[in-house]
């Protein structure tokens, strides 16, 4: 039958060094690479979910230094974004406080724009458990609390868990379009 593409712009937000460009090469190559550099870059990808071929344009954004741009960039970001997902390292515990402001600033401007952009939080590095200063049940505290999907997962471990967010932010997407 006839299928029309779908289209999903997802935005991942996150202080520096907390792998959101580990998860982006991850999800399109398969491969962890180890060093991504600082680049800001939007790459697209054709993959399919559910039998359905997604068109995703991933913003794999960087955290700027001077918090006056990060608000304004945010707006511009959030504006674009059909979907956010905010990671963190979980032995970083100022890259946890990072997704705590960030998911607050998306909800109070998602509230002005009226729209809902689902977010998805990751606790990324979790191959790392010697180094843990932010335990599963304060990221699953801080998603609940803000009516976020919550996902730990490693990125330099297994491709699987990366699968999981991607395709889970699409059926969140989905869920969101069908309500509007
Ligand atoms: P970004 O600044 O958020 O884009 O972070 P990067 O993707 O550049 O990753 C920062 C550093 O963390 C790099 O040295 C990566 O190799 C490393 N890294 C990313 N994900 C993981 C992970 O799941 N486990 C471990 N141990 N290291 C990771
Ligand atoms: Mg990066």
């Amino acid at each position: 039958g006839t299928q029309q593409k779908v289209e999903a712009n997802i935005l991942l937000l996150g202080a520096e060094n907390v792998g959101k460009s580990a998860l982006t090469v991850r999800f399109i190559t398969r491969r962890f690479i180890g060093e991504y550099g600082e680049i800001e870059s939007i790459y697209s990808h054709i993959d399919t979910v559910d039998g359905r071929e997604i068109s995703f344009n991933i913003w794999d954004s960087l955290y700027p230094q001077d918090s006056a741009i990060t608000e304004s960039i945010s707006e511009k970001q959030l504006q674009w974004a059909d979907g956010v997902i905010l990671v963190y390292s979980i032995c970083d515990r100022s890259s946890f406080e990072v997704v705590r402001q960030q998911v607050q600033r998306i909800r109070h401007a998602s509230r002005k724009m009226s729209a809902t952009a689902p977010i998805i939080i990751v606790g990324n590095k979790r191959d790392l458990q010697h180094r843990r200063t932010v335990s599963s049940e304060e990221g699953r505290l801080l998603a609940l609390s803000e009516d976020c999907v919550f996902f730990e997962i490693s990125a330099a471990e297994t491709y699987h868990g990366v699968l999981l967010v991607f395709h889970g932010l699409i059926d969140l997407i989905k869920e969101s379009r069908a309500l509007r």
